[in-house]
């Protein structure tokens, strides 16, 4: 039998140009991956293009919360011990003299497990499932501007360099209906779009680093609520992740409601902080395994809006971030299976004008989403911004259990929609009675 090469079939429907596609996404953190993901699983053709080569680094606590484990399980991730996943139980919370372990509330909506991966295998492990699921992930594509229909104004694709080592500097334009801005905080796409953050909304800073430790195991996430500025309480907290693999993740971040934001010393104040640690954690120089890194965590929705002429902003380029906890990929994750869900009705509609209409309902989703939980997280954020309310809050809040469990619930946003306990049906009624501004 001879064998001949494969001919073209003539039935199947033309392969798209390499360089357009149905929808450009660009980054491929959480947001972009996942958005990359749900779009090419609805059978959209997808480009993906990420500026740097996986495995790279992602300054990160690395702790994921029972949110962002959903969203995994969802994109039917395995998270086997062997490929680095590490479970853990809840939160422990270190203020006012106690010690607090508040497990995962039991929930329909959510499971009663968090993880710790680090960014390294987390970020290269979605965006391979995102190409595993038919999306094109082009690695080393730096993406330097929107393409603009000058009579619109709307975004039509991006032009981009590729970056070293295989990429020679020369710049590539890409086509598209419509790109996903998924370029992490500074998100350059969305400011060339004209869209500027908010100096009206949330934004923390935190900075975070590796040891060596025996806490490495830990299976409780441990925040530590007192992080002093001299005599000083300042808005934040301190993190003691253990990442099951010999080491923990360790940091601290503050928001920027209170006076200290601009001045403070991060490092220095780590090393003040760790400094108070019982000897046997080993948080010391000589075991720390990683530069001390720090990067900004944009909150509260703090740039809008989220849709404007072709383009959608996704997790951290949309400012997702949790005002109360710093929690970003859970919101990353889920903000692109909102966005790709909209898509996919959007590009099924036989006009502009119809496919518009499904677009600007994005904003609205999210709104509808996160907008009242929001909008009281700033007012969290504010009112924690006085170190009087620190100072009350972990003092009298901390030595009560009961109220404890209710505010791990609000923190993390972990509560079911219908059926829940009282604490699920306050929080609830809280996020829906407050205007999504
Ligand atoms: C110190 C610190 C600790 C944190 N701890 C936690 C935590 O424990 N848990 C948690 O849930 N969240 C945490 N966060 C927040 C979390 O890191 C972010 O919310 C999350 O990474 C947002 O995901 P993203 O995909 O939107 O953006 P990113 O993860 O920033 O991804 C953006 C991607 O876009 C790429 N990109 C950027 N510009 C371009 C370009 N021009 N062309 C092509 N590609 C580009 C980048 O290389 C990157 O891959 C922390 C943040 C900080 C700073």
């Amino acid at each position: 039998m001879h064998q001949h090469a494969a001919s073209p079939d003539p039935t199947a429907p033309p392969r798209p140009p390499a360089d357009s596609a149905d929808v450009i996404v660009v980054g491929a953190g959480p947001a972009g991956s996942s958005t990359a993901f749900h779009l090419a699983q609805a059978g959209l053709d997808v480009l993906v293009l990420e500026k740097s080569h996986f495995p790279r680094e992602k300054v990160c606590g690395d702790g994921l919360t029972p949110r962002a484990v959903k969203q995994l399980v969802g994109m039917g991730i395995p998270l086997n011990a062997e490929d680095g996943w590490f479970p853990n139980k809840g939160l422990r919370i270190i203020g006012g003299g106690v010690r607090l372990e508040l497990d995962w509330p039991e929930l329909a909506s959510y499971p009663g497990y968090g993880m710790m991966r680090n960014r390294r295998g987390f970020d290269e492990t979605l965006a391979r499932a995102a190409a595993k699921a038919g999306a094109r992930l082009l690695e080393g594509v730096n993406v330097t501007g929107p393409v603009l229909d000058e009579a619109s104004g709307r975004i039509t694709g991006v032009t981009a360099r590729a970056t070293a080592p295989e990429g020679d500097g020369t710049q590539r334009t890409y086509h598209a209906r419509l790109v996903i801005a998924a370029d992490g905080n500074s998100s350059r796409l969305s400011l060339a779009m004209g869209l500027a953050k908010r100096d009206d909304r949330p934004l923390g800073v935190a900075i975070r680093t590796y040891y060596t430790s025996p806490k490495h195991d830990d299976d409780y996430l441990e925040s530590w609520l007192e992080l002093w500025d001299s005599d000083r309480l300042l808005p934040g907290y301190g993190w003691i992740f253990g990442a099951g693999d010999g080491t923990s993740n360790v940091g601290l971040g503050l928001l920027n409601t209170s006076a200290a934001f601009q001045h403070t010393d991060y490092r220095a104040l780590l090393r003040r902080w760790l400094a108070g640690m019982p000897a046997e954690w080993g948080l010391t120089e000589e075991n720390r395994t990683e530069p001390v890194r720090g990067a900004a965590l944009p909150m509260g929705f703090n740039r809008t809006p989220h849709y404007t002429r072709g383009l959608l902003l996704v997790g951290d380029a949309g400012g997702m971030v949790n005002p109360f906890n710093g929690e970003g990929i859970a919101y990353a994750m889920e903000s692109g299976e909102i966005a790709a869900r909209l898509i996919t009705q959007a590009l099924a509609r036989p006009d502009l004008a119809s496919t518009e209409r499904v677009l600007q309902g994005y904003p609205q989703a999210l709104r509808e989403t996160y907008g009242g939980y929001y909008t009281l997280g700033r007012k969290f954020v504010g009112a924690i911004g006085h170190p009087w309310v620190m100072k009350v809050a972990t003092r009298y809040g901390m030595p009560r259990p009961a109220l404890m469990r209710f505010v791990l619930k609000l923190l993390a946003n972990l509560t079911d929609p219908r059926g829940g306990d009282a604490a699920d049906r306050v929080i609830n009624a809280m996020s829906r009675v407050t205007p999504a501004a």
